[in-house]
């Protein structure tokens, strides 16, 4: 049959658009915390969890040609279709899950829906020890601050953490898109923290240039994707929080991200049905 241009255009392509849609990565985006656990407590009283929530926000923005699905809305917990989601989960996870549902949810929202990458946004704190008050911040109503030797012995910036546990081949391509973000990073004058080197115990460093670590993170263990979870920077340090407190600073980041998704799907197949039976294991399901 031959089918003229006009015709391609109308039978063919509205198709074939469809289908390159559903194609398109999934990537689940999670913005970390939730107005019920705020997260960590900025400079001046911020929490966290709005910062997570306003990076989350660019990058569903950035990341067009893919398919996005967030765990949550912005200053809302995670609820969607929560007690239909402990069947994703790791048998460990589901005897834990009547404590922590909306903890949980969030890599089994991603579990379920096949997801291709889970990405986890967070913004860092430090122990209560290495903060002091400084009357002067905040327009004179006071804040808190990093200690000066703190500042002095450590680098402030990002980490980004993957779950070094996870089977083949979610560890490593878990890895390269830890890489591939972090590279990126440092190419505009970000810093790669070092400080979790002595302030958490259950961190175990990667890369240290890179501020790629390991920890066993609820989310990172049960999401059964590769999977990283990013700390943007340090909220309780004025000066890194300046910065990436910006709308201009979070498009850049949104755009990073972007290119090294880029980056890392032109390299690797996307899981899909038939790629997620060839890696099973990664699923553990
Ligand atoms: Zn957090």
């Amino acid at each position: 049959m031959t089918i003229s241009p006009a015709q391609f255009s109308r039978v063919a392509l509205v198709p074939l658009l469809l289908l390159v849609a559903a194609c398109s990565p999934l990537v689940v985006l999670d913005a970390g915390h939730e107005p019920s656990h705020p997260g960590a407590i900025a400079t001046c009283g911020k929490p966290e969890a709005d910062y997570n929530e306003a990076v989350v926000t660019a990058l569903a923005g950035a990341l067009d040609g893919y398919r996005v699905l967030l765990t949550h809305n912005a200053h809302t917990d995670v609820t969607a279709d929560i007690n239909s989601l402990s069947a994703y989960l790791s048998p460990e996870a589901q005897l834990k899950w009547p404590q922590r549902k909306t903890l949980f949810a969030r890599a089994a929202l991603a579990n379920k829906n096949n997801a291709d990458v889970f990405i986890s946004i967070h913004h860092d704190s430090t122990a209560a020890r290495w903060q002091v008050n400084d009357p002067d911040l905040c327009k004179g109503n006071g804040g808190k601050k990093l200690a000066a030797a703190f500042k002095q012995q450590y680098r402030i910036g990002f980490n980004i953490f993957i779950n070094a546990n996870k089977v083949e081949p979610c560890r490593s391509r878990s890895l390269k898109i830890a890489q591939l973000i972090a590279k990126r990073l440092l190419a505009i004058g970000r810093v790669a923290s070092d400080y979790h080197l002595d302030d958490c115990k259950s961190c175990r460093s990667i890369d240290s240039q890179l501020g790629i670590w390991h920890e066993d993170l609820a989310v990172l263990r049960e999401a059964a994707m590769p999977a990283v979870l990013i700390e943007v920077g340090n909220i309780v340090d004025p000066d890194d929080e300046a910065v990436i407190s910006t709308s201009g600073f979070q498009q850049q980041f949104a755009q990073i991200i972007k290119a090294a998704l880029a980056e890392y799907f032109a390299a690797s197949p996307l899981r899909g049905p038939t790629a997620a039976r060839a890696y099973p294991a990664c699923a553990s399901l």
